[in-house]
C-alpha cells in the first residue's frame, strides 16, 4: 500500500466525524498534485458538515508531470518515478474559485499565493504581480522547501528556506504584512540525532525578525523523527517570536499522538506557547474527508483547557490569517 492510500485509510478509519468545536482549518490544499480540485462549493459544504468555520487555502506550486514512459496517470507526488515541476497557474486557479464567490463565503476563506519558482531569484516579481492583480491574498504559502522525496522528484534546484529567491519573498512580506507557510523538514530523513536543516530556519527567523513565519507541520515529514522532538519545537518557539507552527499532516498521528491521545510533553509544549500553535487538514483539492480529518484532533482539544482550546482550535488561526492587515510599508519591499 502506497504511504498516500496508508493515510488516507487512517483518516477514514476514524470514527468521529466532526470537531468537539468549530475550527479554523488553518492549511488546506485547494488542489491535488495534478492540480485538480473537488471545487468550492464542495469545500464549503464540507466545511459546514465538518464544523471547520473558516479555512487558509492555497494552491501546490508544484505539479506531477505524466511521463511518456508512465502507462497508468499519476495523481500523487509519490505515484511513479515522473518528476514535478513548478506550475505558476497554481494561483490563478485559486483566485478564479475564490473570486465568483459570493461576499460571505469568501470571507470564510484565507487565500494564500504560493505560485513561484522557491529557487529563482525572481521569483519576488512573480509573488509581486500576484498581489498587484488581486488585492484578496491573505499570505504567502506553503512554499514548498526540504521535503524529502518531494525535492528529490522535482526538476529543480533543491528549494530550501535560505535560498537567496526566498530572502525577498520574506522581505516583501514583512512590508505588506503577510505571514509566510513554509514547509521545511527539521532533518534529513537518515539523520535522526541531530536536525540537519534547521540551521536554515534558524537563520532565517533571526535575519527576518519582521516578517511572521508558520512552521508546517513543525517541520516533520514521514521518515523525519528525533526522540525529543518536542522539545526542538518549544526551544525553536522560545527563541522566535516570529515564529508559529500548525498541527497538520501526519506530525499529529506520527509523532505528537499515541493512538489519537497527545503525549504529555507535547500537551506541556502546546500548553507553554497556547497562542503559537494551530490546526490543519493539509488536504489536497479533495474535501470529502474534511471533517474527520480535523475531528482527529479532538484528543487534544478535549485535553486542552477551555481558553486553550479555544486560541488552538480558532483564534490563533484567525488573528494571524483573517485580523485587517497593517498598511503597506516601503522598508525593505523587495530587492529591486
Ligand atoms: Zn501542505
Amino acid at each position: 500500500m502506497s504511504y498516500h492510500a496508508a493515510f488516507h485509510d487512517r483518516i477514514t478509519a476514524h470514527t468521529e466525524t466532526k470537531p468537539i468545536v468549530p475550527v479554523i482549518d488553518a492549511h488546506l490544499h485547494f488542489v491535488d498534485f495534478i492540480q485538480d480540485s473537488d471545487g468550492m462549493q464542495t469545500l464549503l459544504q464540507a466545511m459546514d458538515a465538518g464544523r471547520v468555520s473558516k479555512a487558509v487555502v492555497f494552491g501546490l506550486p508544484l505539479k506531477k508531470k505524466w511521463d511518456a514512459s508512465e502507462k497508468k496517470p499519476p495523481h500523487y507526488y509519490l505515484d511513479d518515478n515522473s518528476r514535478c515541476y513548478y506550475f505558476h497557474l497554481t494561483d490563478e486557479i485559486v483566485a478564479d474559485a475564490y473570486r465568483r464567490l459570493p461576499a460571505p463565503s469568501r470571507s470564510r476563506l484565507a487565500p494564500l499565493l504560493c505560485g513561484f519558482n522557491a529557487t529563482d531569484r525572481y521569483a519576488f516579481r512573480d509573488a509581486e504581480r500576484m498581489l498587484e492583480k488581486y488585492p484578496f491574498w491573505r499570505g504567502v504559502g506553503e512554499i514548498l522547501c526540504r521535503h524529502d522525496d518531494l525535492t528529490n522528484l522535482t526538476n529543480e534546484e533543491t528549494a530550501r528556506v535560505n535560498h537567496p529567491a526566498l530572502h525577498d519573498i520574506y522581505e516583501l512580506c514583512a512590508a505588506r504584512g503577510l505571514p509566510v507557510l513554509l514547509h521545511q523538514n527539521s532533518t534529513s530523513v537518515s539523520i535522526h540525532d541531530e536536525y540537519e536543516h534547521l540551521d536554515e530556519l534558524e537563520e532565517m527567523l533571526q535575519k527576518y525578525p519582521r516578517t511572521q513565519f508558520v512552521w508546517a507541520h513543525c517541520g516533520i515529514s514521514r521518515r523525519v523523527f528525533h526522540k525529543k522532538y518536542h522539545e526542538m519545537v518549544g526551544s525553536m518557539l522560545d527563541r522566535f517570536p516570529n515564529l508559529r507552527v500548525d498541527i497538520s499532516w501526519i506530525v499529529y498521528d506520527d509523532v505528537i499522538c499515541d493512538y489519537l491521545q497527545p503525549k504529555k510533553h507535547w500537551l506541556e509544549a502546546i500548553l507553554g506557547h497556547p497562542d503559537r500553535f494551530c490546526l490543519g487538514s493539509d488536504l489536497c483539492g479533495h474535501f470529502e474527508h474534511l471533517g474527520r480529518t480535523m475531528a482527529r484532533y479532538n484528543g487534544l482539544l478535549r485535553d486542552l483547557p477551555p481558553k486553550v482550546r479555544g486560541l488552538v482550535a480558532s483564534e490563533n488561526a484567525e488573528a494571524l490569517w483573517f485580523s485587517p492587515r497593517p498598511r503597506k510599508s516601503k522598508i525593505g519591499a523587495g530587492r529591486r
